[in-house]
């Protein structure tokens, strides 16, 4: 069996390893999940969720060894690598609570004469088996993020995290085993190939990562004929206008942007601010990105920002940087010039960049790192363009004192969610609903959409009365197919005289 090393990103010390399994292993993991599905999907759902519920126990009872782990693998803050459980108990919570009345039978009203004989029951039936695949950057969060709803809605799971941060979501999947739940969640580790082998085994896949690699799984689901739900990269922009409260604004941009490692789908990547403020608020988030602490933490909250999770992405902040300086950007802070603090090419300065523009690739492609271009816009308009001059449509924020206004802009900008006078926000609104656009992603996160999705609906329709048959089965007639007709058009036209003549 092949192994792949786990290296931590602070120092490069190794932390463990976990196999890299093969299709016939992730075959025989899915295998078992199948054979528990139909016992798990019979259950209700206040069933289900008292196992959810237990499950969450388990996750606070082993919070600090499962923060402690995480952050090993990441390199996270303690702030940041604290925050990942809480996350997770806040979404068990939410849809256990949730999932019994949204997944309930449904009784549907009979909307017409057509339908009046007949009973019309909507029943939400899970897929048997849930692929779950995520990335490094919250490898608990996320994981958990989709696969507590599915597990509610009746689906069994099977988690692939990152190759790089295997080692937390293994821990936490055990914990399930622990609490003596049906097994109907697994983890199964390894890179790429085991997550293409999971795609071909599993009835739905949920995927988080970059938009490449959502491209190949979406073309292999549609070859298999099963849906997917793909929460893909981002390019999302600040936008700062004149009457913004700037103190605010620019300490969300900075947080914004440089929260771990600038390394989040939602990071801001790029900030439009309106001239009349554009100075101060430069003034202002460079001087608080010069403030941030760089380095190593243990559990004593001594860092802000910690490494790139692999040195291949800090290669691609600082190309983004060296390309925007070379033509003609200049960094206020931070930028190759900054004392590197690196240990083995993984760390990079939190940088700020200004007079850039949209043909630079820190405009345009994602960076996922501490970086934060501004840009000098003059109207409302303008702003408006820019943010939807973007290949990717995740979220975006907006920051003016006039709340109308904020709407307004909000509603123009071609993206799944916007906060106004906020950043990060949307993330914790698990009750509202958000669908990525353009090549950020296909499919629904949060809300009742996050429970269904992992279910079809079925039609289950019942005769109310039984006459030996009816009058649109054989054999036909002119004399039936002309009643039949006239009632049709009875029914459907409006006004009398479309009700009654051709
Ligand atoms: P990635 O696409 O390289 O990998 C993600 C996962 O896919 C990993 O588990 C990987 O092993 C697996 N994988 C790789 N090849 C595969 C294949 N052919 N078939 C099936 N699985 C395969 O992404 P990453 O580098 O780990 O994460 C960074 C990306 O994730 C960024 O683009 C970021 O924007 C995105 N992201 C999106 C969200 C969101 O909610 N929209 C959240 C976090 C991260």
């Amino acid at each position: 069996m092949s192994l792949i090393d786990v290296i931590s990103p602070t120092d490069g010390r190794a932390l463990g390893q976990v196999p890299d399994m093969s299709a016939a292993e992730v075959d025989e993991v899915v295998r078992g999940l199948r054979s528990a599905a139909s016992r798990w999907a019979a259950l209700t759902a206040s069933q289900r969720a008292r196992w959810l519920r237990k499950y969450r126990d388990w996750l606070l009872d082993h919070e600090t060894e499962l923060a402690r782990l995480l952050q090993s693998e990441t390199g996270k803050p303690w702030a940041e690598a604290n925050l990942e459980i809480p996350y997770a108990v806040q979404a068990i919570n939410y849809y256990s609570a949730l999932a019994p009345g949204q997944l309930r039978d449904q009784r549907l009203r009979r909307h017409s004469l057509l339908a009046i004989t007949k009973t019309q029951l909507l029943v939400w039936r899970p897929y048997p088996v849930v692929g779950v695949i995520t990335p490094w950057n919250f490898p608990l969060g996320l994981s958990l993020l989709d696969a507590v709803p599915a597990l509610l809605a009746g689906a069994s799971v099977v988690v692939k995290p990152s190759e790089h941060t295997p080692l937390t979501v293994r821990a936490a999947v055990r914990g399930w085993t622990e609490i003596g739940a049906p097994p109907v969640f697994a983890a199964v580790t390894g890179a790429g190939a085991t997550g293409a082998a999971v795609v071909e085994q599993v009835d739905y896949v949920q995927f988080t990562g970059s938009d490449r690699i959502g491209r190949a799984i979406a073309q292999r689901a549609a070859a298999r004929l099963i849906p997917c739900g793909l929460e893909l990269g981002g390019k999302d922009a600040l936008l700062v206008l004149e009457d913004a409260n700037i103190e605010r604004a620019a300490n969300a941009a900075v947080w914004g942007a440089m929260a771990n490692a600038g390394q989040m789908c939602v990071s801001v990547e790029r900030v439009y601010a309106h001239t009349d403020v554009y100075d101060q608020f430069v003034a202002l988030v460079s001087e608080k990105a010069r403030a941030l602490r760089v380095g190593q933490d243990d559990q004593s909250y001594r860092a802000d920002v910690g490494p790139l999770a692999t040195s291949e992405q800090r290669q691609i902040v600082a190309a983004q940087v060296e390309e925007a300086l070379s033509r003609g950007a200049v960094a206020t802070v931070g930028g190759p010039t900054a004392r590197d603090r690196d240990a083995d090419g993984r760390y990079y300065p939190p940088t700020v960049l200004v007079d850039v523009d949209h043909s630079m690739d820190c405009m345009r492609e994602e960076t996922f790192g501490p970086l934060l271009p501004v840009m000098r816009i003059d109207t409302e308009d303008e702003a408006v363009a820019l943010v939807n001059d973007s290949r990717y449509g995740l979220s975006a924020t907006v920051f003016t004192a006039d709340r109308r206004r904020a709407e307004r802009v909000a509603r123009r900008l071609d993206v799944g969610a916007v906060n106004i006078n906020d950043v990060f926000a949307n993330l914790f609104t698990l009750a509202l609903q958000q669908a990525g656009c353009r090549e950020s992603g296909l499919g629904v996160r949060n809300g009742a959409g996050a429970l269904r999705k992992y279910c079809r609906p079925q039609a289950i329709v019942t005769a109310r009365i039984q006459p030996r048959s009816e009058p649109t089965w054989y054999p036909y007639s002119a004399l039936r197919g002309a009643i039949v007709h006239r009632i049709g058009r009875l029914i459907g036209g409006r006004g009398l005289a479309r009700r009654l003549w051709r």
